[in-house]
């Protein structure tokens, strides 16, 4: 039997059903319905640790983690516990409250930024940048990369990567072109198109926001000093970096991508956005900078943002008390797990004989199904994957009780709960996972 014709998961495939009588696709987010790889999406009822149960009761390895918040695996008991007692004390203020500045303080210890704005959602935070990035500047044109994701902003929704890619789509449907005329999409890692672009834009670009290490076409790192070409490139230009570490934020080090590059090189962004960990499973998210930059936002500047439930104090009270938890020994955990479960899969398809690239930022990985490269650097690479590897390896993963991101296109993402136990499970999958990966 196939996964598509439901054997093992009624209880899914129902659910499935009538979220699809009431929801476009069944989903509230396009890449939980399994389109890039078939089969019925499972729901899931409960988390602990490095582990995931369905509704139907089959239990999982998660790789996936929420798609990054979950750095210390699920339903961390610490974190619950002042969850429990935050919604005892009233789920949301309209006011100004304690945890909110517990969790900016966090952030700004943590990180190159001088002051936060709390907001619910990555893409909020880079919008939000954005129009201030622009409101300081005077100036409309934004550059990004392509094959980085930045959240559904209508400007930064052009050769995106995530769930657009994984639907082969070139932009969007209802994007006006007015949008998309303000941004400039240049190739990742192309320090020659950046000249380029500023060569022939300059005076007129506002900001080049990039992810700080990409994530959203696969794991695809900076190659070495590009960050610092571009914090240079804009300086020089009168144009602001925005780092996006939506994705990478308080994941790949206590300092985010920034703890890897900027702070042993000596710059930092202009301004930087968060979101994912330190939300630490609820939304909340961020975007800060220098302290002149901030200061224009309203209501000390000019330049207008605000949110209904920004630093609600449930989503803030997980957030700080999960980087509170996020001590030196989880980044250490974190390093070592995403090595060895990198490893082992890359060795099970090496095994199998499928050609493939194992590729890392910090602890954010990915293997590539691609042929005839060992490093994969930009989008167009990351494009030539054989996405039926992908989906035949995906398929063997999940029936062997390993949740794997449903794209081919993805970061994996581990836990500090990710014990040995949770590696046994992926090791003992991976062979005969690499063995369907090899005949599709
Ligand atoms: N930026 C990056 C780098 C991301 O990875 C994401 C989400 N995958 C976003 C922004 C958007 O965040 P959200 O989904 O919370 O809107």
């Amino acid at each position: 039997m196939t996964a598509e014709s439901t054997p093992d998961f009624p209880a899914s495939a129902a659910l499935f059903e009538r979220a699809r009588a009431v929801s476009p696709g069944g989903v509230n987010s396009p890449v939980r319905a399994f389109r890039a790889v078939g089969g019925t999406p499972r729901f899931m009822a409960s988390g602990t640790g490095p582990y995931l149960t369905d509704v139907d009761g089959t239990e999982y390895v998660d790789l996936v983690g929420s798609w990054g918040p979950m750095l210390l695996g699920h339903a961390h008991p610490e974190v619950i516990d002042a969850v429990q007692r935050a919604a005892a004390a009233g789920t949301s203020f309209g006011t100004p409250s304690e945890p909110e500045v517990l969790l900016a303080e966090e952030i700004v210890t943590r990180t190159p930024v001088d002051s936060v704005r709390l907001v619910s959602s990555g893409t909020e935070a880079t919008m939000s940048a954005i129009r201030l990035a622009r409101g300081c500047t005077g100036r409309d044109l934004v550059m990004k990369f392509a094959g980085c994701y930045h959240g559904h902003v209508d400007s930064l929704l052009v050769s995106a990567g995530s769930g657009v890619v994984t639907f082969g789509l070139p932009g969007t449907p209802g994007v006006p072109e007015a949008s998309t005329a303000q941004t400039i999409v240049v190739p990742y890692n192309d320090t020659a198109a950046v000249e380029k672009a500023f060569a022939e834009y300059g005076d007129q670009i506002a900001c080049v926001i990039t992810e700080a290490a990409a994530g959203n076409m696969g794991a695809v790192p900076p190659l070495p000093g590009f960050n610092k070409f571009l914090s240079e490139t804009c300086a020089r230009n009168g144009a602001l970096f925005i780092s996006d570490e939506v994705m990478t934020g308080f994941r790949v080090s206590r300092s985010g991508h920034w703890g890897l590059d900027g702070a042993a090189e000596g710059w930092r962004p202009d301004l930087l956005t968060f979101g994912k960990v330190m939300g630490g499973g609820f939304p909340a998210a961020a975007f800060g900078g220098r302290d002149d930059l901030m200061s224009r936002l309203a209501p000390e500047g000019p330049v207008y943002q605000a949110g209904t439930l920004s630093g609600n104090p449930i989503a803030t009270t997980a957030g700080y008390t999960t980087l509170r938890l996020a001590t030196d020994a989880v980044y250490e955990q974190l390093d070592a797990v995403a090595g060895q479960v990198r490893t082992l899969a890359s060795e099970a398809l090496t095994e199998a004989g499928v050609p493939h690239v194992a590729q890392a930022a910090g602890n954010l990985f990915s293997i590539f199904f691609v042929d005839g490269t060992d490093t994969v650097t930009d989008f167009e690479q990351a494009q030539a994957q054989n996405v039926k590897q992908h989906k035949a390896f995906f398929h063997a993963m999940l029936d062997a009780g390993v949740y794997l991101p449903p794209s081919a296109f993805e970061s994996w993402f581990v836990s500090a709960a990710h014990d040995d136990r949770a590696i046994e499970r992926i090791a003992a999958a991976l062979p005969a996972a690499a063995r369907a990966a090899a005949a599709a």
